[in-house]
C-alpha cells in the first residue's frame, strides 16, 4: 500500500497523481509472466475475442488498444469486425459460434452498438462464464450479492477499486465513498465494490440535490458522468481520493490553432490543491480499464481449465 503521509506530483498540486498507466504496465508484465507459465505448465493460452460492429472511431481505437495488449500478454487474441448494418441475427450468430469456440475464453462485444441492434440482447447472449466486460446479468447479480469467488467483475470499476486500494488499503471500514454516476457499467458496480469493501456508499446522479455538499463528505470521489471538469477543487474534502472516469474530448486554442483533447470529469489542478490523490485524464483510469480486461480473460481461461484463481 503506498502511504499519503509523503505528498509528491507536480510544483503546482498537492496531490499525489495516481499513475494508471504505470499501475496498468506493471500489471500487464505480471500477467505476461502468469500467461506464459499457464502455457509451460498447462499447456493452455488465454483466447479473447474482440467483436466491433460499424466504424466508430473512437470504438476503433478502443478496439485496437485491447488487441495489442492482448497479444503483448501473449494471449491468442482474434476480432471480428462487422459491418454498421450488420443484422441482430448476424451478431448473435457470431456471439453463439465464439460461445462454443474452446479456444476462445473471454468474449468482448464493443459498446456502443449501432441502432438497429439491441445491447441488452447482444450482452445477454454472451456466455456468462465468458463475460469478461461483466456485463452478464449473472455476473452482475453474483457482484451484487457478493459472490464473486467466479464472477467476472466490469473492467473499468475494478480498475478503479485496484487504484483505490493501492492508497488506501484493501479495508475501506470507516470510509465515506461518493460515486457520481448510477450507469451499468461504472457507477453501480462501483458502488458494489466499494460497499464490499465496507466503504459507506452514496451513489449519486443527475437528480442528487445539492451534489457539491454530499461529494464534500466523501474521503473516495469515484466520477463516472461525461461531463467535462465537473468536480471542482471546492467540492473535494481535503485527503480525499479522488477517481477520474471521465472521457471527454474538448475543443481548445493552442497557439491561436482550435485543437481537440481529451479531458476527465474532475477539474484535475483544483482538485490536486485539495485531495491527497487523484488519476489524471487521460493515463488514469483508461489503461487500468484494458489490463483489468486481461486479467478477466486469464481469470476465464483458469476457471475453464478448474484452475484456482485469486
Ligand atoms: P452514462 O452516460 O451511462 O452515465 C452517466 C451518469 O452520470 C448517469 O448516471 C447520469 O445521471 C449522471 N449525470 C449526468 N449529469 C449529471 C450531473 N449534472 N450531475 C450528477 N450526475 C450526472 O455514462 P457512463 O457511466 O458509461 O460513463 C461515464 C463517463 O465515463 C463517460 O465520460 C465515459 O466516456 C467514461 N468512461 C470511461 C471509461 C474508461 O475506461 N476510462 C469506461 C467507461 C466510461 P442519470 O442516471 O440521472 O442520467
Amino acid at each position: 500500500m503506498r502511504r499519503l503521509t509523503a505528498k509528491q506530483g507536480n510544483d503546482m498540486s498537492k496531490a499525489i497523481r495516481i499513475d494508471g498507466k504505470a499501475m496498468a504496465a506493471e500489471l500487464s508484465a505480471k500477467i505476461t509472466e502468469e500467461t506464459a507459465a499457464l502455457l509451460q505448465d498447462h499447456g493452455l493460452v488465454p483466447g479473447l475475442a474482440v467483436v466491433i460492429i460499424g466504424e466508430d472511431p473512437a470504438s476503433q481505437v478502443y478496439v485496437r488498444n485491447k488487441k495489442r495488449t492482448a497479444e503483448a500478454c501473449g494471449f491468442h487474441s482474434v476480432q471480428h469486425s462487422l459491418a454498421e448494418e450488420s443484422s441482430q441475427e448476424d451478431v448473435l450468430a457470431l456471439i453463439d459460434q465464439l460461445n462454443n469456440d474452446e479456444s476462445i475464453h473471454g468474449i468482448l462485444v464493443q459498446l456502443p452498438l449501432p441502432d438497429q441492434l439491441d445491447e441488452q440482447t447482444v450482452t445477454q447472449a454472451v456466455a456468462p462464464h465468458k463475460d469478461v466486460d461483466g456485463f452478464h446479468f449473472i455476473n452482475i447479480g453474483k457482484l451484487t450479492s457478493g459472490n464473486t469467488a467466479d464472477a467476472f467483475v466490469p473492467c473499468t470499476p475494478a480498475g478503479c477499486m485496484v487504484m483505490i486500494e493501492q492508497h488506501l488499503g484493501k479495508d475501506l471500514s470507516g470510509k465515506n465513498a461518493v460515486v457520481i454516476g448510477r450507469s451499468n457499467i461504472v457507477g453501480k458496480p462501483m458502488a458494489s465494490l466499494l460497499l464490499q469493501e465496507n466503504a459507506t456508499v452514496t451513489i449519486t446522479h443527475s437528480r442528487t440535490k445539492d451534489l457539491p455538499d454530499v461529494v464534500r463528505q466523501a474521503d473516495i470521489v469515484v466520477a463516472a458522468v461525461g461531463r467535462p471538469n465537473m468536480v471542482g477543487g471546492d467540492w473535494i474534502k481535503p485527503g480525499a481520493v479522488v477517481i477520474d472516469v471521465g472521457i471527454n474530448r474538448i475543443e481548445v486554442t493552442v497557439d491561436g490553432e482550435p485543437k481537440s483533447k481529451l479531458t476527465g470529469d474532475i477539474d484535475y489542478d483544483a482538485v490536486c490543491e485539495v485531495a491527497a490523490a487523484a488519476t489524471p485524464v487521460p493515463g488514469g483510469v483508461g489503461p487500468m480499464t484494458i489490463v483489468m480486461l486481461m486479467s478477466n480473460t486469464l481469470r476465464a481461461a483458469r476457471l475453464a481449465s478448474g484452475l484456482s484463481v485469486d
